[in-house]
């Protein structure tokens, strides 16, 4: 059986980021990759802010587009929110990131899925896996890194990575891929509607010569997939603000995924660690993860570089990486799951209360008294007008009613 210092399950950001640092730090890395390459066939919109891109990705050229402000579009109007993002198609990013931890040292076996573990003691773990022509391999590790997205291997197997009861705080997404632009080429739309989605969003951004355009809801929302298709093509053929963005664009690519919107109570057990969405760690209002995964993984790095000096794989000592990351970005997210609790319930008075409510939240900050009661009661008060003061938030209204 083959030895390594930790083995990483699944080469998305998350593990692809983490496995680099990890050999960076001269730790002997396996990459595990169930796809053919990474990214193959990863849904998502590829939205992540330039911050995090700088930092983690040592390729500019990654990026498909610069975005300089998010239009976040109302059924009253729309709140152009200035903010330094990036769109990457995964397809490429996740490629480039898997491919620059082997080019830094750790071995990336792709068509392999790890198929089971077992944990025999502090330190000692064994990796099963399948390859795609069938044959199987085990790994020993001292340490295992879960980073194999929505529905962890972890969680089937190690019943602290799946507490029950809990919701099913699931969302479902699609993104499909638009051949052509026909929004501004540095300028994402989100759109906040209930007659696309009650709790959810409808997004266009663009992607250096094509547009990623998706939907999503939560899992309670839909009866089955086709709600969603259904919503979607709403969107494409007869919203009065998207369709004529989309109808009669040729649609290039089609994809669809699940997103975890809560996080893990606990994310490390004796010599496991969860990073990503096999952990949860994904902002519960925009469904929004590729940002949380790369800082979790330098924490996790700064972490298991520790443990290996210490000696210690338990429980206890690799929870520092939870307590990095309570002081950091879990600040926020435990913030929006109280918020995203709130506007959820707040979907039995009214089906447009859950937009309303994040709109408030969001922006609320610069909208006067009269604007958030106007909000809250649109269409009854007419619609929100001023702002108490520009800041970088600019409100039109009238985007359509
Ligand atoms: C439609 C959609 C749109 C989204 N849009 C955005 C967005 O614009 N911005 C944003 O920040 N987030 C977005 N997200 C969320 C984002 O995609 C995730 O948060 C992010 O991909 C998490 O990265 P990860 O590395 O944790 O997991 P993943 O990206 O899921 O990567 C896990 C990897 O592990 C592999 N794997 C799984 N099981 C095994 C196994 N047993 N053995 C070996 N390999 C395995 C998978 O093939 C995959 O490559 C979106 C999600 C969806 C579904």
């Amino acid at each position: 059986m083959k030895s390594y210092d930790i083995v990483v399950i699944g080469a998305g950001p998350a593990g692809s980021s983490y496995a680099r640092l990890a050999a960076e730090n001269g730790y002997s890395v396996l990459l595990l990759e169930r796809q053919e390459f990474s990214g193959k066939i990863t849904a998502c919109g590829g939205l992540l802010s330039r911050r995090h891109f700088e930092h983690f990705v040592e390729d500019p050229a990654i990026a498909e587009a610069p975005i300089s402000r998010i239009d976040f579009v109302f059924p009253w109007g729309s709140v152009a929110h200035q903010e330094e993002f990036v769109t990457v198609q995964r397809c490429r990013f996740d490629r480039y990131l898997s491919e620059n931890a082997a080019r830094k040292g750790a071995t990336l076996l792709t068509s392999t899925t790890a198929t089971d573990y077992e944990i025999r003691g502090k330190g000692d773990v064994v990796v099963h896996t399948q390859s795609k022509d069938r044959e199987k391999e085990s790994f020993q590790c001292k340490l295992a890194v879960f980073a194999d997205g929505p529905f962890s291997l972890a969680a089937k197997k190690n019943p602290r990575f799946n507490p029950e009861p809990k919701k099913p705080w699931w969302a479902f997404a699609y993104a499909y891929d638009f051949e052509g632009v026909t929004v501004e080429p540095d300028v994402c739309k989100i759109y906040l509607d209930q007659r696309l989605v009650r709790w959810g969003y409808a997004w266009i951004f663009p992607d250096n010569g094509m547009m990623n355009v998706g939907i999503g809801t939560i899992l309670p929302e839909m009866k089955n997939r086709q709600d969603l298709k259904d919503a979607f093509q709403v969107m494409i053929e007869k919203h009065p603000v998207t369709a004529p963005l989309l109808k009669d664009q040729k649609i290039l690519k089609k994809n669809g995924g699940y997103i975890p919107m809560r996080l893990l109570d606990e994310y490390v057990d004796d010599s496991e660690a969860l990073i990503g969405d096999a952990a949860g760690m994904v902002s519960p209002l925009f469904g929004a993860g590729i940002d949380y995964c790369l800082e979790a993984a330098q924490h996790l790095a700064e972490v298991t570089d520790k443990a290996f000096k210490s000696g210690r794989f338990d429980r206890l000592f690799l929870n520092e990486y939870a307590d990095k990351m309570e002081a950091g970005f879990f600040k926020d997210l435990k913030h929006q799951n109280w918020a995203s609790d709130i506007i959820i319930k707040s979907m039995k008075y009214h089906s447009s209360l859950p937009t309303k409510l994040l709109s408030i939240a969001a922006f609320g900050g610069e909208y006067n008294r009269f604007n958030k009661l106007r909000t809250l009661f649109y269409p009854a008060l007419g619609m929100p007008q001023k702002m108490k003061s520009a800041g970088e938030i600019t409100f039109t209204h009238g985007t359509r009613d």
